[in-house]
C-alpha cells in the first residue's frame, strides 16, 4: 500500500489491459489448454455456479471439484514445492470462541521462517503451500485464481495467485475477507541497505497470519452469510514506481467478479494489512470512509462495544490499497483496517518498507486485538441479518 494527500483515482482500464490483469482473452492461461478445457466442462456439469469468476482453481476439499493440477510456470520447482514439510505448527480442530494472538503470532513466526515471500517466488510458493494445507486441514475449500502480469525484473510474463478459501459454500449472502500475501520484493525504504532482503512480518505476513487463526471461527459461524478469504498476489510486486503498478491481484479478482454473474454476492469486505504492529493504533482510514463508510463505522462500533480501544474514531489520511480496486471496479464496499504508522505516530511509518519489519516488531497482542474486532463484527453481522 502507499499513502497519497487524497484518494487517488484507481488505474484505468486501459493500464489494466496493458498488464494482462484484465485482458478478456489472456486473463486464465490455463482456459486454453484442452485438460483444462475439460476441467472447465467438469466444473460447468456440476454447477459450480459459485465459481463463475474463480476459474484456474485447484481445490480438494470438495468431492464436487476435482483436483486441477495448475501446470508449473518454471517460476516453482515441482520438487522443491514437493519436499516441503506440512505447516510446522500445531492445527487445532478445537472452535475455541476467542480469536487466539498468540496461535496466529504463532503462524506469523512460521511465515517469517519462510523468508522473503514476493510474488513469482520460491518463498510465495512455500507459503502458499502452507496456506493451502492449513486451510484444508481446518475444512476450508482452497481455490486459486491464475493470472498473468509482467515480471518487474525481466519484463516477461510471469504467473500469479490470488488463493481463495471458501466456508459455507451453499449461502448465496457472502462476506469476503481479505488480505495481500507477496512482499515487497526489496526493503526499498532502507536507508543503509534499499536492496535488503525484506521479510516484511507486519507488510505482508500479518494478514495471513490473523486469517489462519481466524480460520478456526469460521466453521461455527452460523448465520445468512458464507464467508470467503482472498489472498491477494503482486499487492506490491514493485522495484521501480511508478512504472510498476501495484494491486494486481485485487485488481484481476474485482475484474472477474465483475465480469461473471455468480449466483451469490458480496455483500461487503474487510481488507486487513499492517495489523501486527507491535504498537497498534488504528484509526479510521479516508478511502474506506470514502467508499464504505457505514460498514467502517460499524466495524469501529464493534470495537468499542468490545473495548478494543486500539481503533481510533478519527479520520486518518487516504491510503492506497486493495480495497480500492474492490470498491471501485467491483462496487464491494470494502473497508481498509490499517496501522500505516510503524512503530508509532510520533516516530512515524519509518519502519515500512525496511528491515525493521520483522516479527521482533510485531506482537500477539495486536493480531489478537484486530483478530477479536473482525470475528465479532462478522458474529455481529450474523445476528442482525436483515
Ligand atoms: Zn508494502
Amino acid at each position: 500500500m502507499e499513502m497519497r494527500g487524497s484518494q487517488i483515482p484507481f488505474a484505468s482500464n486501459k493500464r489494466v489491459t496493458r498488464m494482462r490483469v484484465g485482458e478478456p482473452n489472456g486473463c486464465i492461461r490455463i482456459v486454453s489448454s484442452p485438460i483444462c478445457f475439460f476441467v472447465l466442462i467438469l466444473l460447468s456439469l456440476f454447477c459450480i455456479g459459485s465459481d463463475a469468476f474463480a476459474l484456474g482453481t485447484q481445490g480438494q476439499s470438495s468431492n464436487r471439484l476435482q483436483q486441477t493440477p495448475v501446470e508449473n510456470s518454471g517460476q516453482f520447482p515441482l520438487q522443491e514445492a514437493n519436499k516441503l514439510k506440512p505447516p510446522i505448527r500445531l492445527i487445532s480442530q478445537d472452535q475455541k470462541s476467542a480469536f487466539d494472538g498468540n496461535r496466529s503470532f504463532g503462524y506469523l513466526a512460521d511465515i517469517c521462517k519462510i523468508g522473503p515471500r514476493p510474488s513469482a517466488s520460491k518463498g510465495m510458493a512455500k507459503q502458499k503451500k502452507y496456506i493451502q494445507a492449513h486451510f484444508e486441514a481446518i475444512g476450508g475449500q482452497f481455490f486459486q485464481q491464475e493470472f498473468i502480469a509482467k515480471s518487474p525484473y525481466s519484463g516477461k510474463n510471469v504467473k500469479l495467485h490470488n488463493l481463495l478459501i471458501r466456508w459455507h459454500p451453499e449461502r448465496t449472502r457472502r462476506i469476503l475477507i481479505c488480505c495481500h500475501h507477496d512482499t515487497r520484493p526489496f526493503a526499498d525504504a532502507d536507508k543503509r541497505n534499499p536492496r535488503a532482503k525484506f521479510i516484511g512480518a507486519n507488510d505482508g505476513g500479518s494478514g495471513v497470519a490473523l486469517l489462519c487463526e481466524l480460520g478456526h471461527h469460521m466453521k461455527s459461524l452460523n448465520g445468512e452469510f458464507g464467508v470467503d478469504f482472498v489472498f491477494f498476489d503482486g499487492e506490491e510486486f514493485v522495484i521501480q514506481r511508478p512504472r510498476d503498478r501495484m494491486f494486481l491481484g485485487s485488481t484481476f479478482f474485482a475484474e472477474q467478479y465483475s465480469r461473471g454473474v455468480p449466483n451469490w454476492r458480496y455483500e461487503c469486505a474487510v481488507l486487513v494489512d499492517m495489523v501486527a504492529d507491535k504498537d497498534l493504533q488504528l484509526p479510521l482510514e479516508g478511502n474506506s470512509l470514502h467508499f464504505a463508510r457505514g460498514l467502517t463505522e460499524e466495524i469501529w462500533d464493534v470495537a468499542r462495544e468490545i473495548g478494543v480501544r486500539e481503533f481510533v474514531p478519527e479520520e486518518f489520511k487516504f491510503i492506497r490499497d486493495d480495497h480500492l480496486p474492490l470498491n471501485e471496479i467491483a462496487k464491494i464496499p470494502t473497508c481498509d483496517i490499517i496501522d500505516f504508522n510503524f512503530p508509532n505516530p510520533t516516530a512515524g511509518n519509518i519502519y515500512w518498507h525496511t528491515r525493521e519489519d520483522k516479527l521482533e516488531n510485531c506482537s500477539a497482542e495486536s493480531l489478537g486485538k484486530v483478530g477479536a474486532v473482525v470475528l465479532a463484527w462478522l458474529q455481529k453481522k450474523q445476528r442482525t441479518a436483515k
